[in-house]
């Protein structure tokens, strides 16, 4: 999955064997670019606070996200 996918802001790309292991990878990414400073990622990652103030707004996009992961081919999961 990209970055963009995951709720960044590039089309870097992710790979893993499970959703866990690529919201991991996601998230080093999202910190090493709000270390650089880069706004498109500052911006994503603000969106992201507002949905993680309500629990359950982090829950469901963490679901809707695991779903997209799950739906792609196999050959994309490694
Ligand atoms: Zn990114």
């Amino acid at each position: 999955m990209t970055c963009k996918q995951l709720g960044g802001a590039c089309d870097k790309e992710f790979h893993a064997n499970s959703f866990e292991e690529i919201a991991e990878q996601s998230k080093k990414h999202g910190m090493e670019m709000f270390q650089k400073g880069d706004q498109a990622h500052l911006n994503a990652m603000n969106e992201m606070k507002e949905l993680m103030k309500t629990p359950d707004g982090m829950k469901s996009w963490f679901e809707s996200k695991r779903k997209e992961f799950d739906a792609l081919p196999e050959i994309n999961n490694n």
